[in-house]
């Protein structure tokens, strides 16, 4: 214990940044507060400039050696973080809890056990990754995934260690070296994993982690030169910033931004599930890039669906996400109630109409909220609120349900309750969106491509297509009989 360690729920976090594999503090700090009842959680290193080039030096000074380990010794290494994350799940769920405001039943059963799964599939997946060697006019090509050298992760709030180890994981895997910058409002996971990684072995450098406001440190990170990639999960007007920034050294980027998905509830739907699908979209108090925060419900079932949801969202319990029975925690800090509560009244004011919630509990909380009377081209059915607010319109043909579904910048899921197998392939062919769910919702695998269209992202990660990203790929061509001719 130092004067730099925090006691989270009896759990110790250190409050330093992590760089070539040594704790080093700032001489500022910012305070980190939790969402759960607005108490200061403590002091945290505030990273400037200087610390962001240490970081990526360490990661620099790191790189030859991880990209020269073998494929097996850098799958053994996460296979071994990822026993050191499920060794603590419960220490991890009960920080990010106070640090983030999500359920703790969700962190201890859902996510904590995904994000070791994160560093077992990538391990598991770099140990089969490869491309059938094949010929031209007799010469062999062999495609290799070479480490692209040091890269660095930005990630949010919502889900930080969860959105950080999905950047994380195939980064180390790819045998690239990482600076990883989280969220200001979520800062103490991640120091975590610095630890759980340096008990695994994983050697000095390999992994840095700056803490600090990306207004601050953020562009001393994606302007530097020695950096080969960047992965960013968060909003659009931050993305716009970091791609200008990387855009002097043309820095490959992987963009994961924001959504505002549809829900489709066609007539012929089950009309159970289409609410049960609904109502998930509180889950996170809102707070999910994924969700589908648009219903477009067809005309002769839209009285029938809200009925069913206005009844269905009051069995909702609102409160303390560290208690078993609570479905909805708070909102992460009292500034993004503001922004969620200023959209609700705009729009009220534009003549919707609050059927469920429409105002704010205190100044953690806000009250689960669905708006109808909602125009297409209103900025309540085209921009992200990031919070408890749903909008449902309806529609009267599935070419209109289909223009509506598209009709924003963003493609980054759409989620179909339909009973009819056909219309589904139908609509979903037509709609742009990185992810469809058809008759479920936030079903992920690992392996499948992730990521969005438009606005919503550049590129996707998941499986191969994370390697892709974190590699230089190389295809060598051997001539025919090559060593007798040439050598
Ligand atoms: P944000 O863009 O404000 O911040 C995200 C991260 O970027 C933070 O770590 C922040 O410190 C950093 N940052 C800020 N300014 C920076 C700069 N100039 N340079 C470099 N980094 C900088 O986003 P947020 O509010 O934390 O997260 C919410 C957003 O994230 C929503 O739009 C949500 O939809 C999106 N999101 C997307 C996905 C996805 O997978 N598509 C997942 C989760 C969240």
């Amino acid at each position: 214990m130092t004067e730099h360690t925090l006691t989270v729920a009896g759990v110790a976090v250190d409050t330093r940044h992590w760089i070539g594999g040594r704790r080093v503090a700032s001489t500022e700090t910012f305070t980190d507060v939790s969402p759960i009842d607005g108490s200061t959680i403590g002091e945290i290193s505030r990273g400037t400039a200087l610390e962001a080039a240490a970081a990526v030096a360490a990661a620099k000074a790191a790189f030859p050696a991880w990209a020269a380990t073998s494929r097996a010794e850098r799958a053994r290494i996460l296979h071994a973080v990822a026993d050191g994350v499920e060794k603590r799940i419960e220490d991890l769920s009960i920080v990010e809890t106070t640090d983030n405001g999500a359920l703790l039943r969700s962190h201890r059963r859902g996510v904590m056990p995904r994000v070791a799964h994160n560093f077992r599939f990538f391990a598991d997946w770099l140990l089969k990754l490869e491309h059938e060697d094949f010929e031209t006019r007799g010469h062999t090509n062999h495609v290799s995934w070479d480490p692209a050298g040091p890269s660095v992760l930005i990630t949010p709030w919502n889900a930080p260690l969860m959105l950080a180890t999905w950047k994380v994981a195939p980064a180390l895997a790819a045998g690239n070296t990482v600076v990883l910058k989280p969220a200001e409002w979520s800062p103490l996971t991640a120091s975590l994993l610095a630890d759980i990684a340096a008990e695994a072995g994983l050697p000095a450098g390999v992994l840095n982690v700056v803490q600090g406001y990306g207004s601050e440190i953020g562009d001393a990170l994606t302007s530097h030169p020695d950096v080969r990639r960047i992965s960013f999960t968060g909003s659009v007007p931050t993305a716009r910033r970091i791609a200008e920034s990387a855009a002097g050294n043309l820095t490959p980027l992987s963009l994961e931004l924001g959504g505002k998905s549809p829900l489709l509830v066609f007539a012929d739907a089950d009309l159970d599930l289409a609410v049960d699908l609904a109502v998930e979209q509180y889950d996170n108090a809102g707070q999910v890039c994924l969700a589908a925060t648009r219903f477009l419900v067809e005309e002769s079932v839209a009285e029938e669906f809200t009925r069913r949801f206005v009844e269905k969202a009051a069995t909702l319990t609102q409160g303390d996400p560290r208690h078993e029975t609570t479905d909805i925690g708070p909102n992460i800090h009292p500034r993004q109630l503001e922004k969620i509560d200023a959209f609700v009244q705009r729009a009220l004011a534009a003549g919707a109409r609050a059927v469920v919630g429409g105002h704010r509990k205190d100044t953690q909380y806000y009250a689960p909220t669905l708006l109808t009377d909602v125009a297409q081209d209103s900025e309540i059915v085209q921009e992200e609120v990031f919070g408890p607010v749903l909008t449902l319109q309806t529609f009267s043909t599935e070419e209109e349900a289909v223009r509506l579904a598209n009709d924003t910048r963003f493609g980054l899921a759409a989620t179909l309750a339909t009973a009819d197998a056909e219309r589904a392939e139908r609509v979903t062919a037509q709609l742009v969106a990185g992810t469809v769910w058809v008759n479920c919702f936030f079903v992920r695998d690992l392996q499948a491509p992730f990521g969005g269209s438009r606005h919503s992202g550049v590129g996707r990660e998941g499986g191969t297509w994370s390697f892709d990203f974190y590699c230089d790929l190389k295809n060598t061509v051997t001539a025919p009989n090559g060593w007798k001719n040439h050598g």
